[in-house]
């Protein structure tokens, strides 16, 4: 086509557009709503598929970090384009369907935390995964946005025919009435919360010790510092694993980046940090694949070790996997 017969043509299709003549110029919906937050990919012969439960802005101020000024906060927040008086903090569940057993490692929040969270239940039918199905969950720790979602907010357990497998020094701490006693009231709202999870369901739940495997290919390790029994799991299959780091880390941005910075979620903020660095440093060493449950969705990648921290690299989207 000569150059000139074809400049003709584009102008005259744009202009055709623009009178909006014909169906395909009808205003166009807007969605208006996202689309399932589901991100399948394989550990060896594992299928594992991260199910978003939402996301929550917490409020944060100068006692955020304790020992970083305010100041550098907000400047590595603002290096990661978010905002400087709140963080985000995105839910990413995990179910590793191991061939024989389908376990869903943390729970979300179930809508008990922020209004921006509690659609995992939705992901899970959208994913084709029936929460009856679901044989075993495994905690990381005890916090609400990690435990809550084994319940509904009537109080119904979602997941009736799962066990639920839970670090025994986690259990110790939290269930202890002496401990729940001498805390300070709001961390008595988390006590009392966890009591009113594992009520009437004690007997489903199985205690471990690091070094377990609590399913075949899924091993706990001790993680602890930001909860005393805070754990991850090992997933193994094959000649490949990944490394599930629960609450090591929350915002890469913030804390990949900055792993010495002690938080206030952090019971213990000092060994929160050397667990960090303990099990970021074998991560990217091993260039293991890891997971973080507050890590962008679908919460994935690897670390790489810099100068000053680390760095976190997310997966690129496939379309099989
Ligand atoms: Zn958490």
């Amino acid at each position: 086509m000569a150059l000139i017969a074809r400049r003709t043509l584009l102008i005259g299709s744009a202009a055709a557009a623009l009178a909006g003549n014909g169906a395909a110029a009808a205003a166009p919906p807007f969605a208006n709503k996202q689309t399932a937050g589901i991100y399948r990919y394989r550990i060896g012969s594992f299928e594992l598929t991260a199910l978003y439960d939402g996301i929550w802005y917490r409020p944060i101020t100068d006692a955020f970090i304790g020992n970083a000024p305010f100041a550098d906060v907000e400047a590595a927040l603002a290096d990661a384009f978010m905002p400087a008086d709140k963080l985000a903090t995105p839910f990413t569940t995990l179910v590793v369907n191991t061939g024989q057993r389908l376990i869903l490692i943390d729970t979300g929040t179930g809508g008990q935390i922020a209004p921006g969270a509690g659609v995992l239940h939705a992901n899970l039918i959208a994913a084709g995964i029936d929460p009856k199905a679901i044989d075993l969950i495994a905690i990381s720790h005890f916090h609400p946005d990690h435990i809550n979602g084994i319940r509904d907010k009537d109080d119904n357990l979602v997941f009736p025919n799962a066990e639920i497998a839970v670090s025994a020094a986690e259990w110790n701490f939290w269930m202890d009435d002496a401990n729940l006693n001498a805390a300070p009231a709001d961390l008595k709202v988390e006590f009392r919360n966890q009591r009113r999870i594992f009520s009437g369901i004690a007997r489903n739940v199985t205690r471990f010790d690091p070094g377990t495997e609590i399913a075949p290919g899924i091993e706990a390790l001790a993680a602890p510092g930001h909860t005393p029994g805070h754990t991850v799991f090992a997933v193994h299959s094959g000649d490949q694993s990944l490394l599930v780091l629960g609450d090591t880390a929350q915002h890469p941005a913030v804390f990949a980046r900055h792993p010495d910075w002690q938080a206030a979620f952090d019971v213990d903020g000092a060994q929160a940090v050397v667990t960090r660095r303990k099990l970021f440093d074998r991560a990217a060493a091993d260039r293991m694949l890891v997971t973080g449950y507050h890590f962008p969705f679908p919460a994935c990648g690897h670390l790489i070790k810099t100068a000053s921290g680390y760095e976190h690299v997310p997966v690129e989207w496939q379309p099989n996997p």
